[in-house]
C-alpha cells in the first residue's frame, strides 16, 4: 500500500459555522458509580474512578454491574476486546507451556513471533522486551551502537532527535524524548543527547546534523500529544535526509501500529519504511511485551553483550503474541477498521456541527482525537458516569480509542453517548 494515510484532519474553519445551541441534555444520568477503596498502592495516578471487574465484547463492568462501552482500550492494548475466546485459548494453552527460562536458552514462541513479525514488515531481525519505553530505548541504543560502527567508537555522532508533541515513554532516555514539560521539569537532569524538535522540515534539515545525529525517533500518528497524524509528503522528505547523512529513522508505533490505522502497519500508509520500529500495547492480548524491528543494516552492529533484558521474548507472552499477530494481521479485520474508521471520523464531525462542542477532529482507522470546547478531562468524566470510557490526549482533546473489533453498531452506541454528553 502505497496510499497517503487516509487521515482527516479538520478544523473549526472546515466545520462551518457551529451553531451555538447545546446538544438536547437527556435525562438525568443515572449511574452512579461506587467509589473505589483506598489502598497501598502509590500515587502515580490519579484515584480511578471505577473498579472494573469483568469484560466482554467491547464492553467493561463494575463489581455492582453497570456497563461500561470501552473507547479507551487499556490505551490501545485490548484490541480484540474483553472474552475473546481465541486469545482465551492461546493463553490457555501458552500456560500449559514453558512460562520463562531466559534468554541464554532457545525457545520456540520467541523465534517464530520474530520470524511473522519480519514476514508482515520491512524488517530483518526483531529483539524483544516488555514495555513501550523500553523498545524504544533498546533502540536508541541500537541507533548508537551503528552510529559508532560507521564513524567509529569516539565519533560525535550519537544525538537522538525527537518531534514536538511526542511521547516516547517515562524512563529517563525516553522521557528527554517526551515533549511534555509536566513530566519531564521533576526529573531533570534527563539522559542526555536527546532533543526535542519542530515538526517543520526546515527545522529538522537543519537539526538532522550528519556528523552527530544517530537518531531521528517520530511517531506516524501522534498518540498521546493529541492524535495528529503526520503528513505523509513531511515523513517521505524525513526519509530521504535520514537516508541521505546515515541517520537510523526510528518509527514508534507502539499506540498506533499493529492495525489500530487500518493497516498492520502505520508506515505502510506512508510509502515510507523506517530502519527501525518499535511495537508494544496491543502486542500479547494486555500482557506486558515491546519489540523491536530493525533492517540487517542496523543489525549487523549489533554484538552479543551489547543490550539484554531478563523477560524479554519469554515463551508464555510470545506465544500468546503469535495468536494476536495472527488475528491483527487478517485482511478483513483490517479492512473493516479502515472503512468504520473513515465512517467515526465523518460522525465526529457531525456531532461537532450538531453541538458546537468540538473545535477539530483528528485521526485515521480506530484512533481519533476530538478537540472539545472546555476541558476534555470534563467530557471524560461525563462520558463515564454516562457509561462510556474515553480518554484524553491533552487538555483539550479528547481520545477515541475503541477495540478494534468493535462493530458499527458499537461505535455508534459510543458516539451517541458522547453527542448527549457534549
Ligand atoms: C504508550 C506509549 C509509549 C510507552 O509505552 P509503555 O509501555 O507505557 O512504556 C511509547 N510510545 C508511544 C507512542 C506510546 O503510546
Amino acid at each position: 500500500m502505497t496510499s497517503q494515510m487516509q487521515s482527516t484532519e479538520m478544523q473549526v474553519s472546515d466545520i462551518g459555522m457551529l451553531p451555538g445551541t447545546s446538544a438536547q441534555r437527556s435525562a438525568p444520568l443515572s449511574l452512579q458509580p461506587q467509589a473505589v477503596p483506598t489502598s497501598a498502592l502509590l500515587g502515580t495516578y490519579k484515584q480511578p474512578a471505577i473498579d472494573l471487574v469483568r469484560g466482554e465484547g467491547v464492553c467493561l463492568f463494575d463489581a455492582a454491574g453497570h456497563r461500561y462501552l470501552d473507547f479507551v482500550s487499556g490505551i490501545s492494548v485490548n484490541a480484540l476486546g474483553y472474552g475473546d475466546a481465541g486469545l482465551t485459548a492461546a493463553l490457555h494453552s501458552a500456560a500449559d507451556g514453558l512460562v520463562h527460562t531466559s534468554n541464554l536458552y532457545g525457545t520456540w514462541p520467541a523465534r517464530r513471533l520474530a520470524d511473522a513479525l519480519v514476514a508482515h514488515s520491512f524488517a530483518d531481525k526483531v529483539f524483544f522486551c516488555n514495555s513501550g519505553a523500553e523498545a524504544n530505548e533498546a533502540a536508541f541504543k541500537f541507533a548508537r551502537r551503528w552510529a559508532r560502527s560507521l564513524n567509529g567508537e569516539n565519533a560525535a555522532k550519537h544525538e537522538i532527535i525527537a518531534l514536538r508533541g511526542s511521547f516516547h515513554g517515562r524512563l529517563f532516555g525516553t522521557l528527554a524524548a517526551t515533549d511534555r514539560p509536566a513530566y519531564r521539569l521533576p526529573f531533570r537532569p534527563l539522559a542526555g543527547g536527546i532533543s526535542i524538535v519542530e515538526r517543520n522540515i526546515d527545522d529538522l534539515a537543519l537539526a538532522l546534523d550528519a556528523e552527530t545525529v544517530a537518531a531521528l525517533i517520530l511517531e506516524p500518528v501522534q498518540g498521546e500529544g493529541g492524535v495528529r497524524v503526520l503528513d505523509a509528503g513531511f515523513v517521505r522528505e524525513l526519509r530521504e535526509l535520514t537516508k541521505d547523512r546515515h541517520i537510523a529513522l526510528i518509527f514508534d508505533e507502539i499506540q498506533c501500529g499493529l492495525a489500530r490505522t487500518g493497516s498492520l502497519f502505520a508506515y505502510e500508509q506512508l510509502g515510507v519504511e523506517p530502519d527501525m520500529l518499535t511495537l508494544a500495547k496491543p502486542m500479547a492480548g494486555g500482557l506486558p511485551m515491546g519489540a523491536v524491528l530493525l533492517t540487517d543494516r542496523i543489525a549487523a552492529a549489533i554484538q552479543p553483550g551489547d543490550h539484554a533484558t531478563t523477560f524479554g521474548g519469554g515463551p508464555f507472552v510470545a506465544s500468546v503474541a503469535l495468536h494476536v499477530l495472527e488475528r491483527l494481521a487478517n485482511k478483513a479485520l483490517l479492512a473493516q477498521v479502515r472503512e468504520n474508521g473513515e465512517w467515526m471520523g465523518r460522525e465526529l464531525l457531525e456531532i461537532g456541527r450538531r453541538t458546537g462542542r468540538i473545535r477539530a477532529v483528528r485521526g485515521v482507522g480506530y484512533m481519533w482525537g476530538a478537540d472539545v470546547r472546555g476541558s476534555a478531562g470534563h467530557v471524560v468524566s461525563e462520558a463515564l458516569e454516562a457509561g462510556l470510557l474515553l480518554c484524553t490526549a491533552g487538555d483539550y482533546t479528547v481520545r477515541l480509542l475503541p477495540p478494534l473489533v468493535a462493530t458499527r453498531d458499537a461505535l455508534a452506541e459510543g458516539l451517541a453517548i458522547l453527542e448527549r454528553v457534549l
